[in-house]
Order: structure tokens, then C-alpha cells, then sequence
């Protein structure tokens, strides 16, 4: 079987969840193309569910663990390399602050860290990096480009020892898995005492996904879940955390990245020399619709 139902709230569990909004695609035929990283087709969710008690909404039902792992683990995303130098400016800041919480530096894990580019940036630092990534491609990516050896599976399975790291980071990634509970108190597990844990996901209560309802671009078959403050912090501190810092993550794309995205001015980008002139034009965009929190595993 490749689905399952919960019944109870993946995030607090409490038994109080309910029907929130019916599914816009046949999550049946989910594949590793609807799950790309930089996939465009947003707009279309899963069968949506809500806990009425942490505020958590979620997948329901939901892809299998497993399932969802065999997807990300032979997906290719080139697209995703190419915007390398935007992704590596979207880290900077987080790099920045984990230094100012630990001026020591130290081993530095990613989880789902697609093709090294924050751990290359991590390194240049004076982290010792290290992470894990579902995707073999991408995995073999990191490895070649930025001579960053990711260990290859699914962080919630794989059998890792306690207290190892001064820093874990998890971009974009708890959306994408059916169990964020577990992930987030993996991390608590190897994080050393008085280490912190990084964590980006997008905000469905931010004033972007008000506003564009149900076009809201992280509206998307690869996300299983959508946070809050609320349920973000119920999930933190059900796994020891204390949240020690939370502020709006502010992305950065090329213009050729945004034009590709948007359906009308694809023609801009279709000539080969326009086209790499785009990809050199970097665009900050401040939509604060995705949450930087950070949280310590208290000594
Ligand atoms: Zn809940």
C-alpha cells in the first residue's frame, strides 16, 4: 500500500482533526514529476485535513514513508542546479545567524540537502558539513560540483547517533514528509547539547497565502503539510526544543528563475544569450510567507 489515513494529528497528536478542504489533482498519480523541487504547477493540494487543537494542516490521506522516499529517491531536478547562485544567497543569512549562536562553529548537518549548496557555503565558513538527501541525482551533484559527500536515504529511517552536531539545518524540508514529528526529534536526538536546529517551511496563515488563496505557490502536490506558529511550535517543543529566534525568510531567485515561472513571459528567456543574461540578474523577494526559526537543544 502506498497511502494510509491518520487519525490522529501527525504534529500533536491530538484525536481532534477534522475535514478541511477537498484535494485539487487525483493524489493516486503522484510521481516524481509532480514532486520536483522547482515544479511550477502549484495551485493543487492533497485532500486537506486540520487539528483543531495545534492548528496543523495536512495531507490526509497521506503518501506512505516509504513511498514518498522511492519517489525523491530517483527524481532529477537540473533546474534546481542551475539557480545555484540565488539558493546560495537564500543561506547566507541563515549561516549568518547560526555563527552568531555558535562563533565555534562546528559540525554542521543538512538535512535534505538537495545538491550541497548550503553545505558548500557552510564549508567555505568553516563548518564541517555534512547531510542527507533522498535524491541519488542529487546526491551525485553534490559530490561533483561541490565535492560534498551527502550520505544517500531518508533521514527518518536511517539509524544515526545521538549528540553528534553543533548545527542542523532543514530547509524546505519537513512539508515534503508524511512524518515531521519524527524528523524534528531525529534532529533533537543528534544535536548536541546547546546545538540548533534550523528550520525553514512556509507559513499558511501568512498574508501571501491569504491574499492568493488557492493560487498560493506553495500550494503544491510535493507538500504533505502546511505550518503555523502554532503547530510549528507544538512540534518543537513536543521534541525538547526551546525556540530561541523566529523571523521571515526572504528568498532570492534570478530573473530568469521568476520569467520561467511565469507563463507569459517565457518567450523572454527562450533565446539562449537573453537567457543567461536573466540567470545573472538576481531578485530578492521579501513575500515572508515561509518561517526561520531556530531552537536549541538546551544543555
Ligand atoms: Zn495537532
Amino acid at each position: 500500500m502506498n497511502f494510509d489515513t491518520y487519525s490522529r494529528c501527525p504534529v500533536c497528536t491530538s484525536k481532534n482533526i477534522h475535514f478541511y478542504k477537498n484535494g485539487s489533482f487525483d493524489f493516486q498519480t503522484i510521481n516524481r514529476d509532480l514532486i520536483k523541487i522547482t515544479d511550477s504547477d502549484y495551485g493543487k493540494t492533497w485532500d486537506l485535513w486540520k487539528c483543531l487543537d495545534c492548528g496543523h494542516i495536512f495531507a490526509n490521506p497521506y503518501p506512505r514513508q516509504e513511498f514518498i522516499h522511492s519517489l525523491y529517491s530517483t527524481s532529477e531536478d537540473p533546474l534546481y542546479e542551475e539557480e545555484a547562485q540565488g539558493r546560495g544567497k537564500n543561506f547566507i543569512g541563515i549561516l549568518t545567524i547560526l555563527e552568531k549562536f555558535h562563533p565555534e562553529k562546528g559540525k554542521l548537518f543538512d538535512v535534505g540537502a538537495a545538491t550541497g549548496i548550503l553545505l558548500d557555503q557552510a564549508k567555505h565558513l568553516g563548518w564541517i558539513p555534512s547531510g542527507i538527501e533522498a535524491s541519488q541525482w542529487c546526491v551525485r551533484v553534490a559530490k561533483e560540483k561541490h565535492k560534498i559527500h551527502l550520505m544517500e536515504g531518508d533521514f527518518v529511517a536511517v539509524e544515526m547517533k545521538k549528540n553528534l552536531f553543533t548545527a542542523v539545518t532543514m530547509v524546505d524540508f519537513i512539508e515534503h514528509i508524511p512524518q515531521p514529528f519524527e524528523a524534528v526529534s531525529k534532529a533533537f536526538k543528534i544535536l548536541s547539547p546547546g546545538g540548533t536546529l534550523c528550520l525553514v517551511t512556509p507559513d499558511i496563515e501568512s498574508f501571501a497565502a491569504r491574499i492568493t488563496g488557492k493560487r498560493w505557490w506553495h500550494f503544491r502536490p510535493a507538500h504533505l503539510a502546511y505550518f503555523s506558529m502554532g503547530s510549528i511550535s507544538k512540534m518543537l517543543e513536543r521534541a525538547g526544543f526551546k525556540i530561541v529566534k523566529v523571523k521571515k525568510y526572504v528568498w532570492t531567485f534570478s530573473a530568469h528563475y521568476l520569467l520561467s515561472r511565469l507563463r507569459p513571459f517565457k518567450f523572454l528567456i527562450k533565446n539562449a544569450a537573453l537567457g543567461s543574461f536573466w540567470k545573472k540578474i538576481p531578485i530578492k523577494l521579501a513575500l515572508k510567507d515561509s518561517y526561520e526559526i531556530y531552537a536549541r537543544k538546551e544543555n
